[in-house]
């Protein structure tokens, strides 16, 4: 059983989803933006360990402040040169989320610090903005954004995974639960066209 809930779920501001993965090490993946996080991970469980980012564009970086005050963690991303992050998290390092190890990996063309985080089992997936479920992908018109660059990084991150990939839980809508992969295959033939 993974515990992994979505506290922004009932949120109609603009957020990103934010994800509270419980376990040994009890982790925050993205803070969201414009909600009160703080109170919802204190009903939920007793602490938390670290705040982890997909990427730092505003709807899923604009908790951090409070999160951090709240619960005296280091945030980790892939920038260090970035003011929020205090931890660099390295292209195709492992780290724990909750109960299980995640391979970090590089996902550039929605923004350039974006990561994806694959659990080494490959059950399951945090695909930040890279793809949404039923073939949605991020959008390449802000800053840093490159279309030919995500397309590799679908790529990529569809390469890395197989069959057993059975949850995606994206950045934004809603999570899946089961054959997941065939969610990024839909991403990639339309980001292919896009
Ligand atoms: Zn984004």
């Amino acid at each position: 059983m993974a515990h992994i809930s979505n506290l922004a779920a009932s949120e109609q501001v603009f957020t990103s989803n934010v994800f509270l993965v419980d376990g040994d090490r009890t982790v925050l993946v993205d803070p969201g933006n414009e909600f009160d996080v703080v109170s919802k991970i204190e009903s939920r469980t007793g602490g938390l360990d670290a705040v982890v980012l997909t990427h730092t564009h505003h709807d899923h970086i604009g908790n951090t402040g409070a999160v951090t005050e709240a619960f005296d963690v280091d945030v980790w991303g892939f920038d260090p040169d970035h003011d929020l992050v205090d931890r660099e998290i390295e292209a195709d390092t492992t780290i724990t989320l909750g109960d299980h190890d995640y391979r970090a990996l590089h996902t550039p063309g929605h923004k350039d610090d974006h990561l994806c985080f694959l659990r080494t089992d490959g059950e399951t997936v945090f695909a930040g903005d890279l793809v949404f479920a039923n073939g949605g992908y991020g959008r390449t018109d802000l800053d840093e954004g490159d279309h030919p660059r995500l397309v590799e990084s679908i790529e990529r991150l569809l390469d890395a995974t197989d069959d057993s990939l059975d949850s995606l839980h994206a950045g934004h809508g809603p999570s899946i639960e089961r054959e997941a992969r065939h969610h990024i295959e839909l991403a990639l033939r339309s980001a292919q066209m896009g």
